[in-house]
């Protein structure tokens, strides 16, 4: 076996045992709630109100995308703890499963690579 063989293996174990990983990080968040969760700070549009000379309204806010359409809800103070959280979940989540992804893509790339090193056409 050659020695690039041996070191192609050995990164494909590599990369399979780290799947293991993400997968508990994506099984192991609780509840979810898609969204992004945020300050938003904005003007009313009103001439002589705070906001137009720089002092914006702040409200806290999930914000998504819902069948291509950006969605934004306001979420009531005694929520954002709970909605903070779940959305801070749900990014752990998406981060874990974008990684695990690319992991996979680059197992599949490894494998193809071993598979063509050792690859005999015939007829020759
Ligand atoms: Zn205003």
């Amino acid at each position: 076996m050659s020695a690039d063989l041996s070191a192609l293996r050995q990164q494909l174990w590599r990369h399979y045992r780290s799947l293991e990983g993400f997968l508990r990080t994506m099984t192991s968040q609780g509840p979810l709630t898609p969204g992004s969760f945020y300050l938003l700070k904005r003007k009313c549009g009103k001439p002589s109100c705070r906001c137009a000379r720089g002092q914006f309204h702040a409200v806290w806010v999930l914000t998504r995308s819902e069948s291509g359409q950006h969605k934004l809800y306001s979420v009531p103070p005694e929520q954002r703890a709970e909605v903070r959280q779940r959305a801070a979940a749900w990014r752990r989540y998406q981060r874990a499963r974008a990684r695990l992804l690319r992991q996979v893509s680059a197992l599949v790339t490894l494998a193809d690579q071993i598979a063509e090193s050792q690859r005999v056409d015939w007829p020759p």
